[in-house]
C-alpha cells in the first residue's frame, strides 16, 4: 500500500496531492509522517480550509527529512462532532501571519485515492450532524414559535439559522439537547472562547448573548422542549454565553419552575466549574448533570489557558466532588490539543484527577484554537514522552474502565 501523500493548495485555491511528499502531522513541536493505520476516510460533513500564510510542512523520502514546501499554502480539515483528531496540520508560518480563526486543524492525506484524515470517531451518535438537517422543516418549525413573547426565541432563531448551532436546530425540532443560554458574564478570559475575542484577536464564532433572560422565559422553552422530546435534555452554558453559574439565581428559580411542572427532562450544565457553593444550591434546586471543561489536569496549564478571574484549578476538583456527593453525574469536556493532552506528565496529572474525583465520563472535544500559537501563548518550559492520542484514549480506558468515553451530553434515562 502506497504511504499517504502531502495534499497542498496553490495560490489559485486549488487543492491537489503532490505524489513525491509523504503527509505530516504535528504535535507540539513533533512532526510525523502519517501512518495508514491512524488514517479514516474524512468524515461526512467536514470543512476543507487553505491556511494562509502558512507553508505546508511535508516527509521528502529522498533527502530522509521533513521539508517546508515553498511557493504553498497548507491545506487542514475541520471535522464535525463526534470526531478527536489524532495530529494538528504541520505547517511553517511565514512572515505576517495572523491568528488563525477558532477551529481545529487537522491534517489530510491523499490515500487510497482519497482524502483521509488522522482521527478517531469517539461517538458515534448523530446529535450534531447537520447535513442530515432538513432546513425546509427548521424554518416551518421556526415560524410556529415566532408568535410567543419569550426573548429567547429570536436569540435561538438566530444561534440556528446563522450560526448552524446544533442544538438550537434540535430545540426548534423538538429533540436532542436543548440550549438555555443565560449569562452575559464569564469568570475566565479563555484563549480560545467562541463567544467573545479581545478586540485585535480573531472573531468569535458565535455572539454572546446580551441580557439574562427571565426564570419565566427559560422555564417556558425548557417545559416545552422536555414536554415534545423524547429523552430531553435541557442546558445551561451554551456557545453563545457566558459561564452560566454567574446566574445563578436566576437559574436556580428557573430549575425550580421547570421541577413544579414536571420530574421528567435531565437538566443540564456545561460550566468552568467555578464557584462550588452555587453549584452545590444549583443541585439542591434539581441540577442532574454537569459538564466541566479543562484543557488540563496541571493547574499552571489550565490557568495559563483559561485565564481565570477569582477562582483556581482547586476550586473546578471541589465542584466535581461536590457533585458526586450529590450522587450527579458529571463529564469533562477535556479540551483535546496534540502535543499536550498526550504528554506523559499530562496523562500522570490527568490520571491523578480522576483517581481523586471518579468523573462519569470524559468527552474527547478537540480544543478550536490555532495550534502553534497555543503552543506559544501555553510557554511549557520542560519536555515530556508523548504517548500519542490514540494510545492515551486507550491508556485512559484501560486505567479507569467504567469510565465513559463520547462527545455528546448524556440523557439521565442513559446514565
Ligand atoms: S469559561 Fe466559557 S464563556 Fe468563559 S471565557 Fe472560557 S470559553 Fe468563554
Amino acid at each position: 500500500m502506497p504511504d499517504p501523500i502531502l495534499l497542498v493548495a496553490d495560490k489559485n485555491k486549488e487543492i491537489y496531492d503532490m505524489p513525491k511528499f509523504n503527509a505530516c502531522g504535528q504535535a507540539g513541536s513533533f512532526l510525523s509522517v502519517l501512518a495508514g493505520k491512524d488514517l479514516i476516510p474524512l468524515p461526512k460533513g467536514s470543512n476543507l480550509y487553505l491556511l494562509p500564510d502558512r507553508q505546508p510542512i511535508a516527509f521528502n523520502p529522498q533527502t530522509n527529512s521533513f521539508q517546508a514546501i515553498d511557493d504553498h499554502l497548507a491545506v487542514a480539515a475541520f471535522l464535525p462532532p463526534g470526531y478527536t483528531q489524532l495530529f494538528t496540520t504541520a505547517y511553517k508560518e511565514t512572515a505576517g501571519a495572523e491568528l488563525l480563526p477558532l477551529f481545529a486543524y487537522t491534517p489530510v492525506a491523499y490515500y487510497k485515492n482519497a482524502f483521509y484524515v488522522p482521527a478517531v470517531h469517539i461517538d458515534k451518535r448523530k446529535n450534531h450532524d447537520i447535513t442530515l438537517t432538513d432546513w425546509g422543516r427548521v424554518d416551518r418549525k421556526i415560524n410556529s414559535f415566532r408568535k410567543l413573547r419569550n426573548r429567547l426565541i429570536p436569540h435561538l432563531i438566530s444561534c440556528a439559522k446563522c450560526h448552524g448551532c446544533p442544538n438550537a436546530i434540535n430545540f426548534f425540532l423538538g429533540k436532542l439537547e436543548c440550549p438555555l443560554p443565560v449569562s452575559p458574564g464569564c469568570n475566565a478570559r479563555c484563549l480560545g472562547c467562541i463567544s467573545l475575542q479581545a478586540k485585535g484577536s480573531c472573531p468569535s464564532t458565535q455572539s454572546r448573548l446580551k441580557f439574562t433572560p427571565k426564570p419565566e422565559e427559560i422555564a417556558e422553552i425548557a417545559l416545552m422542549h422536555i414536554g415534545t422530546a423524547s429523552k430531553p435534555i435541557v442546558s445551561f452554558g451554551q456557545g453563545c454565553e457566558g459561564e452560566p453559574l454567574l446566574a445563578a439565581a436566576t437559574i436556580r428559580k428557573a430549575i425550580r419552575l421547570i421541577r413544579s411542572q414536571t420530574p421528567h427532562g435531565t437538566i443540564h450544565m456545561n460550566t468552568n466549574g467555578s464557584l462550588t457553593n452555587e453549584l452545590e444550591l444549583l443541585f439542591d434546586a434539581g441540577l442532574d448533570s454537569i459538564r466541566v471543561s479543562l484543557n488540563s489536569a496541571q493547574s499552571h496549564i489550565y490557568t495559563r489557558y483559561y485565564a481565570p478571574r477569582g477562582y483556581t484549578f482547586n476550586a473546578v476538583k471541589r465542584s466535581i466532588l461536590t457533585a458526586k456527593k450529590h450522587k450527579k453525574f458529571v463529564a469533562l469536556n477535556y479540551l483535546t490539543m496534540p502535543g499536550l493532552t498526550d504528554r506523559e506528565d499530562e496523562f500522570n496529572a490527568l490520571h491523578g484527577l480522576l483517581s481523586a474525583t471518579n468523573p462519569d465520563m470524559i468527552q474527547w472535544r478537540n480544543l478550536n484554537y490555532d495550534p502553534q500559537r497555543y503552543f506559544k501563548k501555553l510557554n511549557l518550559r520542560s519536555s515530556s514522552r508523548l504517548l500519542g492520542i490514540k494510545d492515551l484514549i486507550v491508556a485512559v480506558k484501560e486505567n479507569f474502565p467504567m469510565l465513559r468515553y463520547g462527545y455528546f451530553n448524556i440523557p439521565k434515562e442513559d446514565y
